[in-house]
């Protein structure tokens, strides 16, 4: 029975080092899987965690051809930047071919607004799951809120919410602006 596993979090919450052990785990045990990431983040065609791990990746745009009816599971890394009708469509094709969701993204942007495709993914998943981080200023608060820091390390959240060049950490409400 296909199910729909959502893990959200801030920036360093450990997300995609989740999903490339599970998705390494689920081959071990013979699960025939795929792996997909939006093209434009980081790192191209490879899923890698701040912890060390890597793996190849599929451009989610080509998802048709890459989900056969063999597939078991299909993990998603980066989901906050999907199209949100093209999600939708891989979700309804998950559930008529019996294929597994494990699903992995930030719940808001820099200006603290809730991704199309999370939204989404909030309504339909079978299992939602938070992934915990503590605010990367004080240390002590629960980090909820993601900002973008400038080269001097101040937070600058304008511009468009995706800009190469830029370093994102989680905070807690305290620490948001500081
Ligand atoms: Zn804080």
């Amino acid at each position: 029975m296909s199910q729909i596993h959502f893990f959200y979090g801030t920036v360093s919450s450990a997300k995609s080092a989740e999903l490339l052990t599970k998705a390494h785990y689920m081959e071990s045990i013979g699960k025939r899987i795929v792996c997909l990431k939006p093209s434009d983040v980081r790192d191209g065609d490879f899923i890698r965690s701040r912890a060390g791990l890597a793996r190849p990746c599929i451009n989610f745009s080509d998802w048709k051809k890459a989900l056969r009816p063999s597939i078991e599971y299909v993990f998603i890394d980066e989901v906050q930047f999907t199209d949100s009708e093209d999600l939708k469509d891989l979700v309804e094709y998950c559930q008529d071919n019996d294929i597994s969701i494990f699903a992995y993204g930030l719940r808001t942007s820099i200006t603290g607004d809730l991704f199309p495709s999370i939204g989404y993914l909030m309504a339909v998943a079978t299992h939602i799951t938070e992934n915990k981080a503590l605010c990367a200023k004080c240390g002590k608060r629960k980090a909820i809120y993601n900002v973008r820091l400038n080269q001097a390390g101040q937070v600058d959240n304008s511009g468009p919410i995706v800009a190469p060049g830029f370093n994102y950490e989680g905070r807690c409400y305290n620490c948001k602006n500081a």
